[in-house]
């Protein structure tokens, strides 16, 4: 092959394999098979390995860059990005287009309408098709230079998939996360021990603000595009043609769009697109009015300094947003002992129930936000569901309002608070705890938590009946439960000693017939039961198919293969003779590290392949190391003498030994990805475990099936990649129907 040869197909191939991404990505209507896509990558990455001159930032083989950087340069948008007028209800977007009409008095109706997208605004530069530039929105005016990091969405071409690129075209939009892949990456996150994330929106932030590309290209963000900045030699007559041009370019815009001839016939299309929201793979803050011609666009131009063209429209339902004042801030223990402030504010009827209390997670926040007792506060469901303080209404304070300050005692059990140090040195948790295990109020809440519905399901143990459990002296441990006989509980007082209420037989018979049927509850759900440090669902389950009970998780040989694993990377570093530290040893030393470093090598490749083999994966040293410890502990150790004691012994090990050894899914591995319809996360992986199937939570070459769900990310990638069997969630509820 001649040099111009392989630049005409390198060029080829960069093509071809960008639009394949696109018809994956972003049309979801893939034309050939991940063999063929990997070679089509392979042949590119040999040409350029053998070309170097031909390598180019622009080829898919450059998506992740080089090193992280130190800080991300501060750039000047060439036009800035404007907030929008808000209007809330159709009155108002009426006043909206007769301003419209003063200036255009020949204006005829015609707007499009699209989803607000809520997600962190970005912003690229194409430069003769190429990707040169991406910009947070920032302050709107300057905004952060963070090409590195955006390069690595797949959704985000490296280059506009046209021959005749415009000099420069810069795209709008928003970078985003779904939340489906929100849980799965905190999942991860938690499991070494990171920091995890609350929302999309701030996972998002989050990661764009990482300064290492490699971190970045690891985290399931995703962009859309709606709208054109700074153009040059690209003109196009309406909003809607920048919509299809974007999109034909290779860019993901929004799917549900459309025009509107009239403003009430916008306002009805903002009212379906919220509606129809659940379609979208990601949150939306309302909708925007656009006026589509562009020409009539630029006559408007700006007012003061939001588009005269286009609002936003928030119907204040939407968001359930209300008003109410703190009266005062309480103090509760949890279950671990974290104290957490929960502001109780003015009864307000949000959204089909009324909250009388908002969760203020911790001193910190509460500083953050300024929230004073005696204040008014704008409240709101988080995530759609759980109330949160979004601001204080700073008009409304008279001066009445003060501060409100942790209490350096618990409020249940008077004992200091604390807050634990971190494991990276000097600095300490956000939260306060109390330390002191026979916390009346840190026993209700293990009570209460090791009963619900996710753990062990005692219906009839509640919130209050935990704490009267505590309070009455009827149990101080989840054990002593198994210790109450019906008559006794029947009689325990909700009430007050005037005003007794007591539990009831009905409900004590409930209880206790519950409570018989969790001692042969598995060891999985056990465990998640008991709350061991760092064990959630997913951790617990993993654990009880490698261990076969509570004794051998005690005398596990298995966790601490994790703890050496880390070890050996460090020795295996320690030991390289070519690292500075050891560069001025001498030979006969030098040959003696080798050596050494040899051993090292082949006991790791021992324990990784040991790791694998029991599906290890997913657990951290972190985890593992305090599961270990806490087997170890006063408290471990009381666990087990508990659970002989009252003759529970719970069984885990591979599930699939005690289940189903026919059907479709037996001894099969399978992962779930995506949002399935009928079943949640946790449903559609016990029926795979019931039906025989080894469930676990990545793709690799041993995975039999990958059930794939609504906007399913990078596992579907890897299994197309992987050549790894997908089903639907049809094909997977006829398998499963047919076992
Ligand atoms: P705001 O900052 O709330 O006034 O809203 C303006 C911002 O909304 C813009 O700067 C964009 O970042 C964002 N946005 C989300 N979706 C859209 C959309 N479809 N069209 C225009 N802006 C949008
Ligand atoms: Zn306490």
């Amino acid at each position: 092959m001649t040099p111009q040869q392989a630049r005409a197909r390198v060029d080829a191939l960069r093509r071809e394999i960008e639009r394949h991404n696109r018809l994956y990505y972003i049309d979801a209507a893939p034309e050939i098979s991940d063999r063929d896509y990997d070679r089509l990558f392979d042949e590119l990455r040999a040409l350029e390995a053998e070309y170097p001159a031909l390598v180019t930032p622009d080829s898919p083989t450059q998506r992740v860059g080089g090193a992280p950087i130190e800080g991300f340069a501060r750039v000047r948008h060439r036009a800035p990005m404007l907030s929008l007028e808000k209007k809330e209800d159709l009155r108002e977007l009426e006043l909206f287009e007769r301003e419209i009409l003063k200036k255009i008095p020949t204006f005829q109706p015609d707007y499009v309408v699209e989803p607000k997208v809520d997600g962190v605004s970005i912003s690229l530069h194409y430069v003769n098709g190429v990707l040169q530039q991406g910009v947070t929105r920032g302050d709107g005016e300057y905004g952060d230079d963070i090409t590195a990091n955006l390069r690595t969405l797949r959704d985000i071409p490296l280059r506009l998939d046209t021959d005749d690129p415009p000099p420069h075209l810069e795209a709008r939009g928003e970078a985003y996360m779904r939340e489906a892949d929100r849980i799965a990456l905190n999942e991860a996150l938690r499991a070494r021990g990171e920091k995890t994330f609350a929302n999309t929106r701030n996972a998002t932030a989050g990661s764009l603000k990482q300064l290492d590309p490699r971190v970045v290209a690891q985290r399931p963000i995703r962009a859309v595009f709606y709208a054109l900045g700074y153009t040059e030699g690209a003109a196009f007559a309406t909003h809607a043609d920048e919509l299809n041009a974007l999109r034909a370019y290779g860019l993901a815009t929004p799917t549900l769009w459309r025009r509107a001839h009239s403003i009430a016939e916008a306002e009805a299309a903002a009212r379906e697109l919220k509606e129809r929201e659940g379609e979208l793979p990601y949150e939306i803050d309302g909708a925007v009015i656009k006026v589509n011609d562009n020409a009539a666009c630029r006559a408007l131009g700006l007012k003061t300094n939001v588009p005269a063209y286009a609002v936003a429209y928030k119907r204040p339902e939407w968001f359930n947003e209300a008003q109410t004042t703190v009266e005062r801030i309480v103090v509760q223990v949890g279950r671990t002992g974290v104290l957490t402030p929960v502001a109780e504010v003015a009864p307000v009827f949000l959204d089909g129930t009324t909250i009388s209390r908002i969760t203020l997670h911790n001193a910190d926040e509460i500083k953050r936000k300024d929230i004073r007792i005696g204040d008014t506060v704008v409240i709101k469901r988080a995530g759609r569901v759980i109330p949160a303080i979004v601001r204080v209404v700073d008009d409304a304070r008279n001066g009445t309002e003060h501060a409100f300050a942790m209490p350096n005692r618990c409020p249940a059990c008077g004992g200091p608070v604390v807050r634990r140090a971190l494991s990276d040195g000097g600095r300490t948790e956000v939260a306060l705890r109390c330390e002191n295990p026979d916390c009346p109020a840190q026993q209700a809440r293990r009570i209460e938590y090791f009963a619900s519905r996710a753990a062990l399901n005692i219906e009839g143990i509640g919130e209050i009946v935990a704490d009267k459990l505590v309070e009455r002296g009827l149990a101080r441990s989840v054990f002593d439960l198994f210790r109450l006989d019906a008559a006794r509980l029947a009689s325990l007082n909700l009430g007050t000693d005037d005003e007794p209420r007591l539990l009831g037989e009905k409900i004590a018979r409930r209880i206790c017939d519950a409570l018989a049927a969790a001692r042969t509850a598995p060891l999985a759900k056990w465990l998640h039961a008991l709350g061991l440090p760092g064990v959630g669902e997913t951790i617990a389950i993993k654990l009880a198919e490698t261990h076969r009970s509570f004794d051998e998780l005690a005398h596990s040989d298995k966790l601490p293969l994790i703890l050496e694993l880390v070890e050996l990377d460090e020795t295996i570093k320690r030991l390289n003779p070519k690292s500075r530290a050891n560069r001025d040893r001498s030979p006969t030393e030098k040959q003696q590290l080798a050596v050494q470093r040899a051993t090292a090598l082949a006991r790791r490749k021992e324990v990784a392949a040991a790791i694998k083999q029991f599906a290890l994966d997913g657990i951290g040293p972190v985890i593992a190391r305090d599961v270990m410890d806490f087997m170890k502990s006063a408290a471990g150790r009381e666990l087990l003498c508990e659970l002989r004691a009252l003759g529970i012994d719970p069984q885990g090990g591979a599930p699939n030994t005690a289940t189903p050894v026919s059907g479709p899914f037996a001894g099969k591995t399978v992962v779930v990805t995506g949002a399935l319809q009928g079943f949640s996360r946790a449903e559609a992986q016990a029926a795979l475990r019931s039906a025989g199937a080894k469930v676990v939570d990545s793709v690799s070459g041993k995975t039999d099936y990958l059930v794939v769900g609504a906007d399913a990310g990078s596992k579907l990638d890897k299994a197309r990649k992987l050549g790894v069997a997908t089903l639907d969630e049809a094909a997977f509820r006829a398998m499963l129907g047919a076992k």
